[in-house]
């Protein structure tokens, strides 16, 4: 990779979406201005570094007549997800991808793209391809179709089977640290610094998904929803608990109303040019992804029950309210703070985390929140255990 620019430039052009990180920008930019893309890229860095962003900008790049306009028909439905050259697939199962899951990518790498002139896979997860899928997917992998291009994301380069990495480009992502990346949030939606910080807190410190998490009004009442029901936990009877749960589970499925009416008005469109095979996959996959999505959803419920616990141990500890994140539960927090003690925090906190391992293992959503809820209650009520 080329060294970066010590002179900051304004963010237009095709990757003006990839955030902080500027080397990666200037690599993939120069690629795709010397009409010199590889076939096959993987993208390492940690969760939050734009590696997502920097996929869908670099797909952008190579359908796009303009070679990444940001306006056209096409440069549109690739950030909106909506392009049919474009594919996104992720682990289907909680121990990683399925062999199955590769032999279907593969498949359909040998399919001619249906807009564009060429095919863009982008891969995540690469870090959680098992042996068996990754032995399904060298071949390809090496010597893909000419209209191909695979995007592999991975966490780190050690997690990446050194056969998967060796057949790839590797770009490196650097972690973007929480203040900076509060600021680059600032700066792109124009929103209070404190919301900045509750945004990336709730998304699990994603610049993007903090993005989209400001416009969803669905999900900024989840996050409402989860601190009220935290706020009201100590003291409230099992029914409560319960009822609770069952308020949760339902506010956390509306955000998933927006793909549903998404992936329709798609489906009803491909009907226009996709055989009935095609169209088959596409229903498949979309089915995936509401899945993963409803599961991002419940991760994200967790993400605010964590940062709420945070925010309730500074109370405990420092006994000042000043430093909490979720200022709009600060009246709760202070309530809740006398009577708990640091132990019962950290158990709390060890409750979400045995909630989010259960979610990956596909325990009915509603029965993992009320386990969690009664878990939680239970700690933070017995200050002296
Ligand atoms: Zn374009």
């Amino acid at each position: 990779m080329s060294a970066s620019n010590a002179v900051p430039r304004p963010l237009t052009g095709p990757f003006a979406s990839v955030v902080g990180q500027p080397r990666v920008r200037e690599f993939l930019s120069a690629a795709v201005g010397k009409g010199a893309v590889s076939q096959a890229y993987l993208f390492i860095g940690p969760p939050g570094s734009g590696k997502t962003d920097a996929a869908l900008a670099l797909a952008a790049a190579v359908l796009c007549e303009k070679g990444g306009c940001g306006a056209c028909e096409s440069c549109v439905r690739v950030a909106r997800r909506t392009h049919p050259d474009v594919h996104y697939f992720s682990p289907a199962s909680a121990s990683g991808y399925i062999v199955d899951q590769i032999r279907e990518i593969v498949r359909d790498t040998a399919l001619s793209p249906v807009r564009g002139t060429r095919k863009v896979y982008i891969i995540d997860r690469v870090d959680r391809l098992t042996a068996s899928a990754a032995n399904a997917f060298l071949k390809t992998l090496e010597e893909p179709p000419a209209d191909v291009v695979f995007i592999l994301l991975g966490r780190t380069r050690e997690q990446v089977l050194a056969t998967i990495a060796s057949r790839c480009q590797v770009v490196p992502f650097r972690r973007i640290p929480p203040h900076e990346a509060t600021a680059m949030l600032v700066r792109l939606t124009g929103c209070s610094e404190l919301q900045g910080h509750q945004a990336l807190a709730a998304v699990g410190g994603s610049i993007s998904k903090a993005r989209t998490f400001m416009l969803s009004t669905a999900r900024r009442d989840v996050r409402h929803t989860v601190l009220q029901v935290l706020g009201t936990l100590v003291g409230s009877d099992d029914l409560d608990v319960l009822e609770a749960a069952r308020s949760l589970t339902t506010v956390a499925k509306a955000p998933l109303d927006a793909l549903r009416s998404d992936q329709e008005a798609q489906l009803k469109e491909s009907g226009d040019y996709l055989e009935r095979s095609a169209l088959k996959a596409l229903e498949e996959r979309q089915k995936r992804e509401l899945s993963v999505q409803g599961r991002d959803g419940l991760l994200e419920l967790l993400n605010i029950t964590r940062s709420w616990l945070r925010d309730l141990l500074i109370m405990v500890v420092e006994g000042d309210g000043r430093l909490v994140v979720n200022v709009d539960a600060q009246a709760s927090l202070r309530r809740v703070a006398p009577t708990t003690r640091p132990e019962g925090v950290t158990r709390a906190i060890a409750a979400v985390d045995k909630a989010a391992l259960r979610i990956a293992y596909h325990v009915t959503p509603q029965l993992v929140i009320e386990t969690m809820l009664f878990d939680i209650r239970e700690v933070l009520s017995c200050p002296w255990s």
